[in-house]
């Protein structure tokens, strides 16, 4: 990165502009590029000279949007994929091979549980999951096949935050790679390569996007790791479409005073369910009470958006709760400019079973809140009315 600020570059980083030398950056809804010559064409797929072809391969928009990222999070190259979900299994199906093993984090997001659980094990790829708690004992977990550490931090639906120091010092010393989800917190909040991460992976469609629009997904980092993703996806074809890819960079200018309000609504929301005598507990990263608030605060800026708290009285008032909002949206996204609120053990975690719930902290109660930007105070009264 050069010496710009963060919130410059996610303004000012622009794809090259055309003859009509317009400001804002077109749209590029095109499949192909076309060449001078044969010579071009040739020298084109040649990859003597670097330029688009196709846009499965890559595309203005989809550029853009990689450039920013990868300034955002210190990054030296990257891949923008349909969803957050293509990103996470487009990175590990290219860089593992038969016989790998991942060590993960037990608390992750949902679909990458299942993706773990279910499918990388046709080909043969295993993994265990280590307990967040207790970094100490990720070591005793690592064997001969062990090839990376797989983490989110904050983690989803917990809010529980993983040390990244430590799991960057951990994956160095065992010459393991280290994976970061970094969805939670945006790129703005926290860069997990300063911290040792060799890859960080985005859920584009949550704050990225912020207002509930567009899937999309991001993989950046290591330069020869990101190319062996890409010469992965541009033959499997898990590319981010241009129209979301313009959606995203433009969404990108304003990450920073959105995520900035995000937090500020999220502690105000969270101090408040933490003196309420109808919640059990409550789960904010920037809470003194949070079990890692020192760590949070360490390698994040602010808590992020996302609260979890338990209602008092189990299943039975936790659905009577939910059916008292009014306000706030039942959905299952996260990051959006409209406060949300799901809840994990029926929807988004169903799938696992409640063995593999309980591993991931997932009880019946949990709520999770997305704080949005409304007004914090018609946030806070409608939860409020909801929980007497
Ligand atoms: C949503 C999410 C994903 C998956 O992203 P999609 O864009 O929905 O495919 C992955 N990781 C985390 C932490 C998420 O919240």
């Amino acid at each position: 990165m050069n010496n710009r600020k963060f919130e410059t570059e996610a303004i000012r980083t622009q794809t090259e502009r055309t003859q009509f030398l317009e400001h804002s950056s077109p749209l590029y809804l095109t499949s192909s590029f076309v060449f001078e010559d044969a010579e071009d064409m040739r020298a084109s797929f040649a990859e003597e000279k670097h330029r688009n072809i196709y846009s499965r391969y890559s595309n203005p928009n989809s550029n853009e949007f990689v450039d920013k990222v990868c300034k955002m999070e210190g990054a030296e190259a990257g891949f923008a994929f349909a969803s957050g979900m293509a990103a996470v299994f487009s990175t590990l199906a290219a860089l593992l091979n038969s016989g790998d093993h991942i060590l993960s984090a037990g608390n992750i997001f949902g679909s990458t549980h299942s993706l773990f659980n279910n499918f990388l094990p046709k080909w043969k790829i295993s993994h265990s999951y280590f307990p967040i708690d207790d970094l100490d004992r990720i070591e005793s977990q690592i064997t001969s096949e062990t090839k990376l550490i797989y983490a989110e931090s904050p983690t989803n639906p917990g809010v529980d935050i993983l040390d990244l120091e430590e799991l960057g010092r951990i994956a160095k010393k065992h010459n393991l790679l280290l994976v970061i989800d970094n969805c939670f917190a945006s790129p703005y909040l926290q860069q997990p390569i300063r911290f040792g991460a060799d890859l960080v992976i985005h859920s584009g469609t949550k704050l990225m996007d912020g207002q509930g629009r567009v899937l999309a997904g991001i993989t950046v980092g290591r330069a020869d790791l990101i190319d062996t993703i890409y010469r992965f996806s541009r033959i499997t074809g898990p590319a981010l479409s241009p129209f979301n890819a313009w959606v995203l960079s433009k969404s990108l200018e304003t990450l920073a005073i959105r995520v900035d309000r995000h937090c500020a609504n999220a502690l105000e929301l969270a101090q408040f369910l933490e003196g309420h005598a109808q919640v059990n507990w409550v789960k904010y990263p920037f809470l003194k009470s949070h079990p890692k608030f020192e760590i949070a605060k360490k390698q994040m800026k602010a808590g992020g958006c996302v609260i979890a708290f338990e209602v008092k009285g189990g299943l039975e008032a936790g659905q009577k709760f939910f059916n008292s909002i009014k306000l706030l949206s039942l959905s299952a996204n996260l990051g959006d400019s409209r406060s949300i609120i799901t809840h994990p053990a029926s929807t988004t975690h169903s799938k696992l079973t409640k063995e593999e719930r309980f591993v991931s902290g997932i009880s019946d109660g949990l709520v999770r809140v997305s704080v949005g930007l409304e007004h914090i105070e018609d946030i806070i009264s409608d939860i409020d009315q909801a929980l007497q």
